[in-house]
């Protein structure tokens, strides 16, 4: 069946940066798993994705617009650092994920200080042109209770 709205669809990925140096991929672990049409996924990508079918294997480049945005001024954030996600002892340079109203982000860290951390909250890819080399895994349909739910279930069910 070809990705359509409600699909739930599981894919490897290779995302690469403007100069092609490679950021991030999922091909040592399990495929990424998201429900088309409920913008789980970055929205570039899932436009792509659209009437593409299992074992389609694809690249495509997305300006940040419809990656991960641009960057924005004025997104610089002081928290202290046992709010960061992980125990994790931040260096400048480093990406954290924090606990935020809207759940937790990345990061990056600009400083760190004795209890507190500046931080960047502008995603680490934002401003930047990637591009994704995906590999389609799996498709279908969405059940009822993913639809209800408005994102996918994995093999135990949901969990959220
Ligand atoms: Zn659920």
């Amino acid at each position: 069946m070809k990705i359509e709205h409600n699909s739930v669809v599981r894919f490897h990925y290779r995302l690469r940066d403007e100069s092609g140096v490679e950021m991030e991929h999922s091909h040592d672990g399990e495929p990424n798993i998201y429900m088309h049409g409920h913008r789980g996924i970055t929205p570039g990508l899932e436009e792509a994705l659209t009437d593409k079918e299992v074992g389609d294997v694809f690249s495509v480049t997305l300006l940040p617009e419809k990656g991960f945005g641009l960057r924005e001024e004025g997104r610089e954030q002081r928290v202290p650092i046992k709010h960061l996600l992980g125990k994790v002892k931040p260096k400048a340079g480093m990406v954290v994920s924090v606990q935020t109203e809207a759940g937790p982000r990345q990061a990056v860290v600009i400083k760190v200080g004795k209890f507190n951390v500046d931080l960047d909250t502008n995603h680490p890819l934002a401003g930047k042109t990637v591009t994704f080399d995906v590999e389609i895994v799996d498709v279908r349909e969405a059940t009822s209770e993913e639809i209800e739910h408005g994102h996918p279930h994995g093999d135990g069910g949901c969990q959220q």
